[in-house]
């Protein structure tokens, strides 16, 4: 029996456990394998902002979230003593085409107005050339370059490593190694593979592509899917990169320096695949790429190919928070592609959900509502 027990331990359920120790929480943590060893194992870790205009409560929240998250990587290195590589080196993304020009130059006044917190701006400017030669490389297509300054990076294995070691010296929270069949809200008991179980209190279900399945049969009618996996492939190169450089993005593909000699490129977005878990040509064909693009990595070994699944709802936005008619669960999933961007402060929200003694927190954009997943969910099988 657990006050709190949060099933997966990603960067999701690893911020939760984190805010839960601070909370003074009595926890358990299940995850199947080693805390960590998810999706969250990889290599890119881009921390990268919504396109400036069009600004709404989403972009706010997200904006917010990548600034504080500076910080709050800070005091973990510091708690634990374990660098996390981040970095706020921006980013550099070329364009090819005049629409895209124009596009680019009008969202320099929209950085201008909405990238701004404070003291601290971020810019978002169009550059006839790279601010660093090399990177990228020269390219007779590209008509100008965007650069902005809000963007970080850190290296995901270095999160997950530093969120990790805090929590095995925590005083409220445990960690257990078992497979979660499924949730008994009635009897208060999360199911175990094994036939085992374990009583709860509060639940928060941050298992990655596996929250889906396991918060459907609570809450979504029986066949309506809440969401989705989608495959990517990424690769690490080693070359002898500054990590300070910029995360170079060009439509699809991420270059990011990180430290230690090592270049993450990535990464493929696959809806459809036959193994989860292998890489094959699609990542080849980013590897020479990236090569093409940056002149350093023509010749740098591939140290490591990775593969693993994104978790995405049924819209693309992350899903958070307390579900309609079944007291006590708390999802905290759906990241897709920036949960390092936002765990830290969702996870935040999701123990202030399941806390008496926390503040509540600023509200969350209305689209991360578990709810309207559901009106999705519904729309889709209409
Ligand atoms: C190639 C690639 C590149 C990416 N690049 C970026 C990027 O640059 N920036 C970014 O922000 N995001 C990126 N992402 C996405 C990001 O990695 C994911 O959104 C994030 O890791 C999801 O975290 P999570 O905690 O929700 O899930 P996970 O990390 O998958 O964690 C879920 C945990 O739950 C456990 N679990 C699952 N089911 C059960 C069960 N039944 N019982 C017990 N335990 C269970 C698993 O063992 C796992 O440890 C990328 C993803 C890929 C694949």
């Amino acid at each position: 029996m657990a006050d709190l027990v949060i099933i997966g331990g990603g960067i999701m359920g690893l911020w939760a456990a984190y805010h839960a120790e601070k909370a003074g929480i009595d926890t358990l943590l299940i995850d199947r394998a080693a805390p960590g060893g998810g999706t969250s194992n990889g290599l890119l870790g881009a921390l990268m902002a919504y396109m400036p205009d069009q600004w709404d409560e989403k972009k706010q929240f997200q904006f917010e979230a990548l600034v504080a998250l500076e910080q709050q990587i800070r005091v973990l290195e510091a708690e634990t003593g374990i660098a996390t590589g981040y970095r706020r080196a921006g980013r550099i993304m070329p364009l090819y085409n005049d629409r895209q020009v124009k596009t680019a130059r009008l969202r320099e006044d929209a950085a201008a107005q909405n990238w701004r917190i404070g003291e601290r701006r971020f810019d978002w400017t169009v550059i006839e050339t790279p601010p660093l030669p090399g990177w990228p490389g020269k390219d007779e297509n590209a008509l100008a370059y965007v650069h902005e300054t809000l963007a970080a990076h850190v290296f995901p294995r270095g999160v997950v490593a530093a969120l990790t070691a805090f929590l095995r010296s925590a005083r409220h929270v445990r960690i257990m190694q078992a497979s979660v069949a499924g949730i008994d809200v009635m009897a208060r008991r999360i199911r175990l593979s094994d036939g085992q179980g374990v009583g709860f209190g509060k639940v928060i279900v941050s298992a990655g592509v596996e929250a889906f399945s396991l918060l459907q049969p609570l809450w979504a009618p029986e066949g309506q899917p809440l969401g989705r996996p989608v495959k990517g492939q990424a690769a690490l190169l080693q070359a002898d990169c500054d990590p300070a450089l910029p995360i170079m993005f060009d439509n699809g593909l991420y270059v990011i320096a990180h430290e230690g000699g090592r270049v993450a490129v990535g990464s493929t977005s696959e809806d459809e695949f036959d193994d989860a878990f292998a890489t094959d040509d699609r990542l080849e064909t980013l590897i020479a790429a990236a090569r093409v693009a940056i002149p350093a990595l023509q010749d740098a070994p591939v140290i490591e190919r990775w593969a693993g699944l994104r978790p995405r709802g049924v819209h693309r936005e992350p899903m958070i928070g307390a579900i309609e008619g079944v007291p006590d669960v708390v999802a905290l999933g759906g990241g897709f592609k920036t949960s390092f961007a936002i765990a830290g402060r969702l996870a935040a929200h999701a123990i202030a959900l399941v806390s008496d003694n926390t503040p509540a927190l600023q509200e969350l954009p209305a689209i991360y509502n578990p709810g309207i997943y559901l009106q999705r969910a519904n729309r889709k099988t209409k």
